[in-house]
């Protein structure tokens, strides 16, 4: 299974790892989500930004470098000041966003000084940063984290994450941090050590200690790396998290180990018992779409291509997603409007749909069931005509009173196009997107 992946829903640190990687939107609420051929992987995680990320794992006793988040120019000049009075030999300007890749995209600079510190907070605040998880139109930076830098001696990795087909949690570590660990992953797999966890025992103390031999440190910070590991553990656990990386874990010259980087994402089914967590999102980080969209409880994903799709179920949604791309097109969406939709979600969905300008045709594919076909054509008029809908509208529909829904289409006088079955219908859908 390969990590066949789209940028755009980028923002984690993909780990080819052979872990269970096939998921179904909105069923589960795993880790990467991959849509089965689409070539899509999809976070619908809830991420937090690394500054949170290591707010949290303090209050674990993580070590963490010192430092804090500044909202503006100002606010980081105060930070910087701040650690060099506290005698900093220097200070790292971060750029938080969330996605991976900020170091080679210019948005995590050292500086010595106090001017250099300003100079690289007034360059990366408000950029547009642009890194391998953002997709080329990158992603504007709002904030900085403005941390005390460490003497870095190695980059090591560790991570935490659910092997979905074990149904347990694998605690990898490797001595090959601060690079891309998807690479490290992909050609040498063997770099990467990995334990897993019986939920029953939880994480025990000799696992970590395996773990800590296995990054070759030295017998000084066996004790202190079990500890870190185990708090790193802890904090999963607690926050219901659904991936925990620090990548680079660090140790310094003078043998003290720190989370120079943190990446935390939560199980989204499990949030509603945390609203401290809860409270972190941050929407201005996710497509405006997508936000829409989760306001009315409708699973979408957007994508990159001009089909809009709209499908009750999951695996219909995925299903479809497949057929277009068959028939030579490419879906601009993933939409699961759900089993039991209603007339106002369905106006919501055209709505969500019709706003992204790159979509030249929608397909609606329905198995009728909970949803009545006849109700769900009722909706579509409705909306088609309230929304003065132009792009074409091809529909393939099954299921409970297809043919009463049938009529309802042919007799509201808009011009709907309706597919035999399936593989007619994306047919259909992919002329109509490529001749509108
Ligand atoms: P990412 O690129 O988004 O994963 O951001 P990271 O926080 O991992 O930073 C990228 C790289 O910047 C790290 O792998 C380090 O090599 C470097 N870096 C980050 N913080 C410091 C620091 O305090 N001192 C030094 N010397 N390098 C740092
Ligand atoms: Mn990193």
């Amino acid at each position: 299974m390969g990590g066949r992946v789209c940028r755009a829903f980028g923002g984690h640190d993909r780990i080819d790892l052979p872990l269970a990687r096939f998921r179904w939107p909105g069923i589960h609420a795993g880790w990467p989500r991959i849509l089965p051929n689409s070539g899509v992987a999809v976070p619908t995680k809830m991420k937090i930004h690394e500054y949170q990320a290591k707010e949290i794992l303090a209050k674990y006793g993580v070590a963490v470098p010192r430092g804090e988040v500044a909202n503006t120019l100002e606010e980081a000049n105060d930070v910087a000041r701040k650690l060099f009075s506290e005698g900093a030999s220097g200070v790292v300007v971060k750029a938080q966003i969330h996605a991976g890749g900020r170091g080679k995209g210019g948005g995590v600079k050292v500086a010595r000084t106090r001017e250099d510190a300003e100079l690289y907070a007034k360059n990366i605040l408000g950029m547009q940063l642009v890194t391998h998880q953002t997709g080329p139109q990158g992603q504007k930076v709002q904030r900085l984290l403005i941390e005390e830098t460490a003497a870095i001696d190695r980059e090591l990795y560790l991570g935490i994450v659910l092997d979905r087909a074990s149904g347990k949690l694998v605690f990898m570590a490797s001595q090959a941090g601060g690079m891309e660990i998807e690479e490290v992953a992909a050609k040498d797999p063997t770099a990467i050590f990995k334990e897993t966890i019986d939920p029953a025992v939880g994480f025990g103390a000799w696992q970590a200690r395996k773990l800590a031999f296995a990054l070759g440190l030295k017998p000084t910070q066996i004790n202190a790396a079990v500890a870190f590991l185990q708090s790193l553990y802890k904090a999963y656990i607690d926050t219901d998290a659904s991936l925990v990386e620090i990548n680079p874990f660090i140790t310094t010259k003078d043998d003290k180990l720190f989370a120079l980087d943190a990446k935390i994402t939560f199980d989204d089914n499990a949030l509603f018992r945390h609203p401290a967590i809860k409270a972190l999102r941050d929407t201005a980080e996710e497509d405006p779409l997508e936000v829409e969209a989760s306001k009315y409880a409708l699973n979408y994903i957007k994508l990159d291509g001009s089909i809009a799709c709209m499908v009750n179920g999951a695996g219909l949604a995925m299903a479809t997603m497949d057929i277009i791309q068959y028939a030579g097109g490419s879906p601009a969406n993933f939409l699961d409007v759900g089993g039991g939709a209603t007339q106002e979600q369905i106006e919501h969905a055209f709505e969500i749909l019709l706003s992204d300008s790159h979509v030249k045709a929608i397909f609606i594919n329905i198995f009728g069931g909970i949803l009545r076909v006849d109700r769900l054509a009722t909706g579509v008029v409705a909306a088609a005509r309230k929304l003065h809908v132009t792009v074409p509208i091809v529909l393939r529909l099954e299921g409970t009173n297809v043919e009463e829904g049938r009529k309802i289409l042919a007799e509201s006088g808009l011009n709907f196009q309706v597919g035999e079955t399936m593989k007619d219908a994306a047919e259909l859908v992919v002329k109509a997107a490529s001749s509108h």
